[in-house]
């Protein structure tokens, strides 16, 4: 672990801890799978309140696999994307029902191999439920993880495994968990705060910001000075 990584990670802990926090609200693995696939361009918030009603009325994998497909859109509608994520949380559990006696896979191979499970809703639940190492690649973590010069590119599996280089495992699971707080209330996009940042220190994007607006205004100055000087000729010249 380099030394710009070792002071960030430490920040983090300081500042947010190290406990694990799921923002999902869920009972078991089965309701994180079906909430992490619900959360695909939809904030955590508005699927804990869909989830509120939908895990009373559907109360099993077997229960999801039965689901009427027009029926099971209009309960989830607000997420968005809903002909989708209906289509795959309905395939999904059937595989669940009759490959897994309607548990969940613990193998990356076989999360993936479900309908609508990516890498990052089979790591959210690698990590929440069984606690495997793993890390989740968001938008957040994508953004923020290459505003701090831990990775670089856009590429969400790239950056995975980049940052399994990058960061020690005991991170792995946690990094996420701060990264989306930090992303939530101060390095928010478009426009971070970073003004009430506590990694300015080691943050190389805010770093080359400062550099660029103290050019600028070096540049300011030196042609307010050049503008001043030239009206005083000016003067000077008149009164001659
Ligand atoms: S200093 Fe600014 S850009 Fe860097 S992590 Fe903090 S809020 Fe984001």
């Amino acid at each position: 672990m380099t030394k710009h990584t070792k002071e960030i990670l430490d920040l983090l802990d300081e500042h947010y801890g190290k406990e694990y926090v799921c923002y999902l609200n869920h009972e078991n693995a089965w309701q994180l799978l079906i909430a992490t696939m619900l959360s695909a361009q939809c904030t955590d918030a508005r699927v804990n309140i869909v989830t509120k009603d939908l895990f009373q009325k559907y109360k099993s994998p077997a229960d999801f696999a039965a689901a009427d497909l027009k029926e099971l859109e209009r309960d989830i509608h607000s997420t968005g994307f809903y002909h989708n994520k209906a289509k795959n949380i309905i395939a999904c559990c059937k595989t669940l029902c009759e490959k897994y006696g309607g548990e969940v896979p613990e193998g990356i191979d076989e999360l993936t191999a479900l309908a609508g499970v990516g890498r990052k809703t089979a790591n959210v639940i690698r990590g929440n439920i069984f606690h495997e190492p793993s890390i989740v690649v968001d938008t957040h973590v994508k953004r923020i993880s290459n505003k701090l010069g831990l990775v670089s590119g856009d590429d969400p599996v790239k950056l995975e495994y980049d940052l399994m280089k990058a960061l020690p495992k005991e991170h792995w699971i946690r990094y996420n968990i701060q990264i989306i707080r930090l992303g939530r209330e101060i390095c928010k996009a478009p426009t971070p705060k970073c003004s009430e940042c506590f990694l300015t220190g080691c943050c190389p994007t805010y770093q080359a910001e400062q550099k660029k607006a103290s050019k600028a205004k070096a540049a300011k100055g030196r042609t307010a000075a050049k503008s001043k000087t030239a009206s005083k000729e000016k003067t000077a010249k008149k009164e001659k």
